[in-house]
């Protein structure tokens, strides 16, 4: 299936970020998720993530690729999984080739292999574009302070929580702000399995020293995903003497990981210590507010601009990973560019329906047991016609359930809590949603009750 190409000469430019057009940056979205849910998070991020599209149609899949050991790479180890991602996202069978990118003149051809040279950061990762909630306030707060006062305000930097929350976003930002403000800085950025890789490769080549040298002369060290550490118990005693070093000298030590420092079982006690040592920051899933607000910006970045609706339809659907609210914003607009047809409510669930349906349709009886649980009661109150507010409440969060999640009319919803008219059904939904907007315990509840009814269909797990 290879066509290994060399670059022609004078051949236009597909550099990263600038998508050809919408269908293709579709196309390719759906193609790089789909490759990040078939390889472990570090084999993605390392190998793929650096991609850039040139074609992406059910014949040809074309991919600028940073150099010749990234090609070879990638063509021997990842066929069968490039191969099955770009049948799956342009609903083809694509020849796949895999071009080299063009050196610009200007960078050192060590850029492209060597952290320390020039980090490769997505242009989009900025501060600017981060977009603040109280989930993620402080983490974003100890960022700034970092990127303004490197080594002295927290160090390290520790950020974890789960997948898709914005840990990537904030340490690329940190590291876009550093360098404009400090263009020499010495800033080492990557991934912890990135880390391992060479240094076991470093080790194989008897480099051992080149590999110290780079590491431990950074100014700025940042370390992305350090729970693939957790089963390299060597790794963990050299990133353990390059954090003394690094540290003993004031410069920054920045980590992020899925989880916070204490339960990342398999790693040495004394590098936990370590990172606790200067500020752990949690990011929790987003408010509904918090991703209205992002979806808002994710549009608008692409030029587009989405009905409060719509808006509202994807933020609520979607509830636990900005990753894929992302996906599914890109997903929407793209589709309505491919149809022709103006952004609103019918186009959106069309658009989404695929997605949305992964996790299986969501049924009236599954909520009911979901809420039985999550609030204590039993069924058989749910259903009857006491208005206590310890079972009234319960039985409305059902309702607006049921109405987000299901296809049921209102008439049909109400038949299951005792044969409740549809106005009572459309008022209850109503009440909940408003609670939902101003209070972030009520959208906390929801999500979690949300996240059980729909499985793992958000959430893409780590390795
Ligand atoms: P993580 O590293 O935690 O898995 P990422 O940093 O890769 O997550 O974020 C996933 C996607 O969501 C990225 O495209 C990122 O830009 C976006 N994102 C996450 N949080 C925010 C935010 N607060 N504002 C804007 N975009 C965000
Ligand atoms: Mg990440």
């Amino acid at each position: 299936m290879w066509r290994l190409s060399p670059t022609p000469v004078g051949e236009a430019l597909a550099l990263r970020g600038e998508m050809v057009d919408v269908q293709t940056e579709t196309r390719w979205t759906a193609l790089m998720e789909d490759l990040r849910r078939r390889l472990r998070n570090g084999q993605y991020q390392h190998w793929f993530a650096q991609l850039a599209p040139v074609e992406v149609t059910p014949q040809r899949v074309v991919l600028l690729v940073p150099n010749q050991f990234y090609r070879d790479w990638i063509a021997t180890r990842y066929e069968g999984e490039l191969k099955a991602a770009s049948q799956a996202a342009t609903g083809g069978e694509p020849v796949v080739e895999l071009r080299i990118a063009p050196q610009r003149a200007s960078a050192p051809s060590s850029a492209e292999t060597d952290p320390v040279a020039a980090p490769r950061l997505n242009a989009e990762y900025t501060f600017e574009n981060f977009v603040v909630g109280p989930s993620n306030r402080l983490a974003h707060a100890a960022s700034l302070a970092v990127a303004e006062a490197p080594g002295v305000a927290y160090n390290p930097l520790f950020m974890h929580g789960p997948v898709g929350l914005g840990k990537t976003h904030l340490l690329q930002a940190i590291c876009h702000a550093l360098l404009a403000a400090y263009p020499s800085l010495r800033i080492v950025y990557l991934s912890s399995e990135s880390f391992v890789n060479e240094f076991i490769s470093a080790l194989q080549h008897a480099a051992l020293e080149g590999f110290r040298d780079r590491y431990r002369t950074a100014d700025v060290l940042v370390l992305d995903d350090v729970q693939f550490f957790t089963r390299a118990e060597q790794t963990q005693e050299e990133f353990f003497h390059t954090f003394n070093t690094l540290y003993d000298g004031q410069k920054q030590v920045i980590v992020s990981s899925d989880r916070p420092p204490g339960e990342m079982q398999g790693l040495e006690e004394r590098l936990i210590s370590r990172f606790k040592w200067g500020l752990v920051a949690r990011i929790d899933p987003p408010t509904l507010e918090t991703r209205t607000a992002i979806l808002r910006a994710k549009a608008n970045i692409r030029g587009a601009q989405l009905p409060d609706d719509v808006v509202h339809y994807i933020a609520t659907h979607i509830v636990t990973n900005i990753r894929e609210l992302e996906g599914a914003t890109i997903k929407v607009i793209g589709y309505a560019g491919l149809t022709n047809r103006p952004i609103d409510l019918a186009l959106t669930a069309e658009a989404l329906q695929d997605s949305l349906a992964a996790a299986g349709p969501v049924r009236i009886e599954d909520i009911q047991r979901a809420v039985v649980r999550r609030f204590g009661v039993r069924l058989s109150d749910l259903q009857s016609k006491r208005r206590t507010k310890s079972i009234a409440y319960p039985r409305q969060v059902c309702m607006y359930l049921a109405r987000q999640l299901t296809g049921h009319s209102l008439e049909e919803i109400g038949g299951y809590f005792g044969g409740r008219d549809h106005t009572t059904v459309l008022y209850a939904a109503e009440k909940i949603q408003k609670q939902r907007e101003t209070d972030p315990d009520v959208d906390r509840t929801l999500q979690d009750i949300e996240v059980n009814l729909k499985g793992r269909s958000n959430s893409t797990p780590v390795a």
